[in-house]
């Protein structure tokens, strides 16, 4: 894949698998934004990256910092042609012991936080006639989570948003897609206690956790000229998780 002379933002992308996706696009020749809410954590990522990557602070619940992240984007490299929905937070408890409080920040960071990002990326892409857009979902928006109750409604959510925005936005030469990942090894997943983890191993049919390099090579499919035809969908990358 070359993505040369393409230019991709990634949110939440100063650690974790957004930062393995904006990488994984920068070593096929793209240029790319790393944009998150820690301006220091940006940094050191866009030190690591070189000259193709550009580095802004961005927080997905405030309009003004997107609409920021964009211009700036758009000032430095002329378009936007990918943009990665990757900004996400667990905050997982029991249904019943669910505080509004973490029901809201859930919600809103993954869900209203990509619409702010879709809806900004959108204006700029319709003027274009082009662009491709790839949301990370979870593979428990497809199945549900006991104790995830906030976060599986969040990432089922963004699938609605993903195949709505595909309908309003095929007409402009605009994909938007969706990847489903399961248990995937970073630093969200290492914080689960040892018997979940082992609980899962045993669920999952290829009997692995799943890497950030293996979302970023799939995400980069849906966002490559060879996905063209495809927009709408929902692609797991679970080891056969949501089918077992
Ligand atoms: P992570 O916590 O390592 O990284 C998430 C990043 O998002 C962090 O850098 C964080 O600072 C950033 N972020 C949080 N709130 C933000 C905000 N308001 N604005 C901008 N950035 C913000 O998590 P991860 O495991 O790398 O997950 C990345 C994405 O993949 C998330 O959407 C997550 O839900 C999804 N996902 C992860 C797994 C997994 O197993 N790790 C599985 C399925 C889906």
């Amino acid at each position: 894949m070359n993505f040369e002379n393409k230019t991709v933002i990634v949110t939440g992308s100063a650690r974790g698998i957004g930062r393995t996706i904006a990488e994984y696009f920068a070593r096929h020749n793209a240029n790319v934004v790393i944009s998150d809410i820690d301006q220091e954590a940006v940094d050191k990522v866009v030190a690591e990256i070189g000259s193709k990557a550009l580095g802004i602070k961005a927080d997905v619940l405030n309009l003004e910092e997107v609409e920021n992240l964009f211009a700036k984007t758009v000032e430095k490299f002329g378009s936007i042609d990918i943009v990665v929905n990757n900004a996400g937070v667990t905050r997982d408890n029991l249904l019943v012991r669910l505080s509004e409080k973490d029901w809201d920040m859930v919600v809103d960071i993954n869900l209203k936080g990509a619409f702010f990002v879709t809806k900004t990326a959108a204006k700029i892409m319709m003027k274009q006639r082009s662009g491709k857009i790839v949301n990370i979902s979870s593979v428990v928006g497809l199945t549900g989570n006991a104790g995830q109750a906030n976060y599986a409604a969040s990432k089922a959510g963004l699938i609605g948003l993903t195949k709505s925005a595909a309908k309003e936005l095929a007409g402009r030469g605009i994909t938007v897609n969706a990847v489903a990942p399961g248990y995937i090894e970073t630093e969200m997943t290492n914080k689960l206690p040892e018997s979940v983890r082992e609980a899962y191993m045993q669920k999952i049919p290829l009997k692995r956790g799943g890497t950030p390099l293996d979302v970023a090579a799939t995400v980069a499919f849906l966002a490559s000229d060879e996905a063209s035809y495809v927009t709408g969908q929902v692609l797991a990358i679970d080891g056969g998780l949501s089918i077992s």
